[in-house]
């Protein structure tokens, strides 16, 4: 690296230690020619998430877009700011763990998923919205749905995984093969 003294492209690292739990690197430098001591930092590149709209476009995710969805979604309703906020926050976590793509569907999908749990005034508007219901009845059935989910949320859901997997039939079609 260039010193900021004399200018020099000639260094040798002196030290090098990770900082902020490992998102940075911190190395001191000293100038080959004049002997100089500087620090460098380096940190990996934030991977941009990036969103594939319905017709195959991609664009930048953008967290505000969704934040503002959610909050004409809300409008009116008992929900602080900050309950919104910690929404979009998960839904960009659930998003930016491991993938680089996101399809807009799975976003609308995604938002609809949280607003469920946080307001159902909130829920049906964006739902409906989102999902463009044909009729009444396909609305109908949008807020059955959510009667039963919220039926079933009484019940924990840990248990319903950890008891489905055994049921399948996979035992049976080896008996039948004997
Ligand atoms: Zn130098």
């Amino acid at each position: 690296m260039r010193c900021p003294y004399c200018g020099s492209q000639e260094d040798k690292v002196i030290d090098s230690r990770t900082i902020k739990d490992g998102a940075e690197v911190r190395r001191r430098r000293q100038c080959v020619s004049c002997g100089a001591r500087f620090t460098s930092y380096e940190k990996v590149e934030d991977i941009e998430l990036r969103v594939i709209k319905k017709d195959g476009r991609r664009e930048g995710f953008d967290r505000n877009k969704i934040r503002i969805g959610i909050q004409k979604a809300c409008e009116k309703r008992p929900i602080a700011s900050e309950q919104i906020d910690l929404v979009v926050e998960r839904i960009e976590e659930s998003f930016s763990q491991d993938r680089k793509e996101i399809p807009t569907r799975e976003i609308g999908e995604a938002v609809i998923r949280e607003l469920s749990g946080l307001d159902e005034v909130a829920y049906v508007r964006f739902a409906s919205v989102y999902r463009e219901f044909k009729d009444i009845n396909e609305f109908m059935d949008e807020l059955k749905g959510l009667l039963i989910d919220n039926n079933r949320k009484e019940v924990s859901t840990e248990d319903k995984t950890k008891k489905e997997p055994p049921k399948k039939p996979k035992v049976k079609s080896d008996n039948e093969e004997q």
